[in-house]
């Protein structure tokens, strides 16, 4: 890396290893900044007031806006603020289920999904009679074209696919699949939670007509996300929430909604969060995205290296293309593994990691995950490596 970004995070620890971007990222210290100046300085309700605080609250959190359209060149009416990437999920599947499918329609997901990107589909399949198909993997666990094309037919309405797998890390090949799921007039629900961390995007490009991801993956704050959506599919669509400032006008049997975005962001929104993402965003813009990705899969690239030595080890995605590794310790339940690193000031995940498709598809109950990012470096890959080998160790002569 260029600079040392370690040091703009306040959270790392001498002898601290932070493996787990893929749950939740650190916050560098701007971001704090922002997130404090908002509850310090101007901690007001937007679009309501006309004093000096609200409006200085308002035009941050529009200011916020901007940035984040820009940065996966959207328009800023097609760019509305939620709980983040399940509440995005869940408002599309909300709307568009309600007014764009019937009995008998068939909904397109696969076994990488997250389940915030599963469930509401499974939810909706049950509710409206919908059929619900998965692509099929390749023995690696990727979706390919080929094998979406097999599934996605003219009696598909929507496809609900993960960008980046948040257990194997693989790209999903979502352009070419938007491209033939839209010849069949099908909609593409882009789940990037993990993608929007690591590959820049570029919505009209990939033509996607709904992405979701979360602020507190990308640098950001908790509890704000965003879900992008074709203006001309938005503006069709029922609002998801009705409440407080996503009106024009009420009657006593009817009310107008506001334009886009406004329409779909009923209620006191997450205001120090908005502002605070568009801040993390510029930092991520300063950084550069493919910087980062590279940065992230050296040392990914490194660890398993040295992981593929070990006899013991058994990796998942050898051939992962971002900063996730998926491995297990023979005969370790991931969750024991996981509690000696713990120990070691070393953070993993273990488990399912919300996708629970995913173990099954390798026939295993979960796994561990080591996942890295823009601040950790060589140190921290060697220190992962030897607790590594420690761990093996100790459960050895605990007679595992
Ligand atoms: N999709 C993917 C691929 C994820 O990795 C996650 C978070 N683990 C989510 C969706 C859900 O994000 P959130 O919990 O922030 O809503």
């Amino acid at each position: 890396m260029s600079r040392n970004w370690r040091k703009d995070f306040p959270q790392l620890k001498p002898n601290h290893v932070y493996l787990d971007t893929a749950a939740s990222s650190l916050k560098p210290q701007l971001v704090i900044d922002a997130v404090t100046d908002y509850y310090q300085n101007y901690s007001v309700n937007i679009h309501r007031g006309m004093y000096q605080s609200s409006l200085e609250a308002t035009e941050k959190y529009e200011a916020a806006r901007q940035v984040i359209a820009d940065f996966i060149h959207a328009d800023v009416t097609e760019t509305i603020f939620t709980r983040g990437a399940t509440s995005a999920l869940n408002l599309v599947m909300y709307c568009v289920g309600r007014q764009f499918v019937k009995p008998g329609d068939e909904i397109v997901t696969s076994y990488l999904e997250h389940h915030s990107s599963l469930l509401p589909w499974q939810q909706l399949a049950r509710e409206k009679g919908l059929n619900l198909k998965y692509i099929p993997l390749t023995k690696s666990g990727r979706i390919t074209l080929a094998n979406a094309k097999k599934v996605i037919t003219d009696q598909t309405k929507i496809v609900a696919l993960t960008y980046v797998s948040n257990v194997l890390g693989y790209v999903t090949p979502i352009k070419e699949i938007v491209e033939w799921a839209h010849s069949k007039s099908a909609i593409v629900i882009c789940d990037a939670a993990q993608a929007v961390t690591h590959i820049p995007i570029d919505v009209k490009a990939l033509d996607v007509d709904f992405l979701a991801f979360s602020g507190h993956k990308m640098l950001g704050p908790t509890g704000i996300g965003v879900c992008y959506g074709k203006k001309a599919l938005l503006e069709q669509l029922e609002p998801f929430e009705t409440g407080g400032d996503m009106n024009d006008h009420v009657g006593l049997y009817e009310a107008e909604w506001k334009d886009l975005p406004y329409k779909f962001e009923a209620g006191t929104m997450p205001i120090a969060e908005a502002i605070g993402l568009g801040e993390a965003v510029m930092y991520l813009q300063k950084v550069g995205l493919e910087q980062i990705d590279r940065h992230s899969h050296k040392l990914a690239k490194m660890a398993i290296a040295q992981l593929m030595e070990m006899a013991d080890v058994i990796l998942y995605n050898p051939k992962t293309e971002g900063g996730i590794i998926a491995f297990n310790l023979k005969g370790i339940p991931p969750h024991d593994a996981v509690t000696f690193y713990a120990d070691q000031q070393i953070a993993l995940r273990s488990g399912y990691h919300c996708a629970e498709l995913v173990s099954r598809f390798f026939g295993i109950n979960g796994c561990l995950r080591a996942s890295f990012y823009l601040y950790n470096n060589k140190a921290d890959v060697e220190r992962f490596l030897e607790v590594t080998r420690a761990t093996i160790t100790y459960f050895r002569r605990k007679g595992f």
